[in-house]
């Protein structure tokens, strides 16, 4: 039964509006309780889905409700343009579902829509990203839809009418909003609607003055009143479409951009046509453990499968081997998905790549004293034994997105990433409308990367470009045990697999499984790491023949979740990585 909460909304909107402006709740990294909980990046985010949770609404309903407020808050990487993967545990049937809402490209799309036809190469990243070209037909609202259809008990009305008191009220610029935007400062100050909202006379906003967003909160009502076709069959849609078209170019442009800035060719239709996919979710079995992922056209669960499978199959003994093993199994696992993984990868190739077979045939090739030279070549999916075939690098991608965890009463979860690809999409705020364009598209490979062998990751038409993000639910006897998943583009993968290392295998307590220092090896000759983390483990990896590449300052910004015996809940959100989230739990 679908129940219009009143009361709960009406409590909401009053605790929401009441505060000042200025005034973000707060909330720490860790909560222990019961009764689910609920993490994610931002403590607004975070109190919204809180309040639905503690109104009588489920994971579900918790989850849009903090997704939508994350469109508001965190408008460079969610909102209305934006698409994703969610995994569900539901407790009443013991299922594990996922819902695609990944972005699909235009119809008349085809491998060589990112070559330059002036000159016949590639279009310079930068080129394809802030263009029409890069934005593909947003997933998000139609996730939001599907899941509270399929799952939730509050209508999308009441959701996004919180969020919409957001945008209107405002949040305080806080440090990482500011350095978004100065990140960008070149691509936003090139269109008239992304300087008004985010260059106010020229300039980011100072730190501590309230962002506002009246457009976005129009946006949200419309769709509040008028369902989801609002946007993808009507008004919203059209003017997104116009956008991609036509881009805002201002003719007073803030700073210098590179590049000639390009329209796209995505259409009504293709916003029309548009629809959620449901596929089964990938499961790999480790430690007696069921670790449920993203299948495609997210590459994230079978890599997760993969490199945990090879991790079992060598069984490491201590911290170093654990580390090397990962690192090395990282390493194939990116290469094979560069060989094999694309939207339309078919069932059979995915399971193989999942199976323990594969794992063994890939495990044979790791030796415990010595790291392999990267990049790895794939492995032969049509042969059974070691047989590397010639070493390819596989492009990396991106580095934003957003990622929440929550559970309810009833043992409910639900895992989620999403995003619009770069922080800040394509740079482009669709005019009168309050949300940015995504440029996921740009996920795509811009022109061919295996050589001779077919590359599963070209652009298609309607194609959905291959993904990293992997949100992961761990079952232990056929429930909820640990719930995981991050930003970060391609090291989205090897942060979710860290953290299911930490706490599986080297068994730290979860809050300290997220904290811990972060190494990733996605098959390039360095090991990226955090300065932690080479600092601690570089001289034992070095001394089995690993390489780092430049440290970085952070990898990923993850959530997470673990379900204790008698119903007891640790959510956990980062303590410092991006300024650090918020955690929250129902009952403390
Ligand atoms: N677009 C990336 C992906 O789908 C995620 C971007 C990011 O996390 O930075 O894998």
């Amino acid at each position: 039964m679908r129940i219009f909460p009143v009361l709960a909304v009406a409590s909401l909107a009053t605790t929401l509006i009441a505060a000042p402006a200025s005034a973000a709740p707060t909330l720490g990294p860790t909560a222990y309780g019961r009764g689910g909980g609920i993490a994610t990046v931002d403590a607004t985010a975070t109190a919204a889905g809180l309040d639905v949770l503690r109104h009588g609404g489920n994971a579900i309903d918790a989850a849009v409700a903090a997704a939508a407020t994350l469109g508001v808050t965190e408008p460079f990487v969610a909102g209305p343009a934006s698409g994703g993967f969610l995994v569900y545990y539901d407790a009443k049937r013991h299922t594990v579902s996922t819902i695609d809402g990944r972005e699909a490209g235009p119809a008349t799309m085809t491998p060589t829509y990112f070559i330059d036809p002036a000159d016949g190469l590639p279009y310079d990243f930068q080129e394809a990203r802030v263009s029409g070209l890069s934005t593909g037909v947003p997933g998000a609202l139609a996730t939001w839809d599907t899941a509270l259809r399929q799952w939730g008990t509050r209508s999308l009305a009441s959701l996004l009418w919180p969020a919409a008191a957001v945008a209107d009220r405002g949040f305080p610029v806080d440090a990482q909003f500011r350095q978004q935007i100065n990140d960008n400062l070149a691509a936003f100050g090139q269109f008239d609607s992304t300087k008004a909202l985010y260059l106010p006379g020229g300039a980011p906003p100072a730190l501590g003055s309230t962002q506002r967003n009246p457009d976005l909160a129009a946006t949200y009502r419309q769709i509040a009143a008028q369902g989801i076709g609002a946007f993808y069959r009507g008004p919203i849609g059209a003017d997104l479409v116009k956008t991609v078209q036509h881009p805002p170019v201002s003719a007073n442009p803030v700073g210098t951009w590179a590049y000639p800035i390009r329209p796209g060719v995505l259409t009504t239709d293709d916003l029309a046509a548009y629809r959620v996919r449901r596929p089964a979710p990938t499961v790999a079995d480790f430690r007696g453990l069921s670790v449920y992922g993203m299948s495609t056209p997210s590459s994230g669960g079978t890599a997760v499968s993969e490199v945990l499978n090879i991790l079992e199959k060598a069984n490491p003994a201590d911290v170093t081997q654990v580390l090397h093993t990962y690192l090395e199994a990282s390493a194939l696992a990116f290469a094979d998905r560069g060989r094999y993984v694309g939207a339309y990868t078919s069932p059979d190739v995915l399971r193989k790549l999942a199976s323990d077979r594969w794992a063994a045939q890939r495990a044979c090739q790791i030796s415990p004293v010595r790291a392999l030279a990267k990049p790895v070549a794939p492995g032969d999916i049509t042969a059974s034994g070691c047989t590397p075939a010639a070493a390819t690098l596989t492009p990396d991608n991106g580095l934003s997105t957003t990622n929440i965890t929550v559970s309810d009463r009833w043992g409910n979860v639900v895992e989620w990433t999403f995003t619009l690809e770069q922080f800040g999409g394509n740079g482009i705020v669709v005019p009168g409308r309050g949300f940015m364009l995504n440029n996921e598209l740009t996920d795509f490979n811009f022109a061919p990367t295996q050589g001779t062998a077919p590359d599963p990751n070209l652009p298609g038409p309607g194609k959905r470009p291959r993904s990293s993000m992997s949100p992961t639910i761990v079952l232990k006897d056929g429930k909820p045990f640990l719930a995981a998943g991050s930003p970060g583009g391609a090291s989205i993968i090897t942060t979710v697999l860290q953290i299911l290392i930490n706490r599986l295998v080297l068994g730290m307590p979860l809050p300290d499984a997220l904290a811990a220092p972060r190494g990733s090896q996605r098959n390039t000759a360095g090991i990226q790491a955090e300065p932690a983390f080479h600092t601690t483990y570089g001289p034992a990896l070095t001394a089995l023949g690993h390489t780092f590449g430049p440290d970085v300052a952070e990898i990923g910004a993850a959530t997470a979740m673990e379900f204790t015996p008698h119903g007891g809940v640790i959510a956990v959100a980062e303590p410092t990585r991006r300024g650090g989230g918020a955690a929250a739990v129902l009952r403390e």
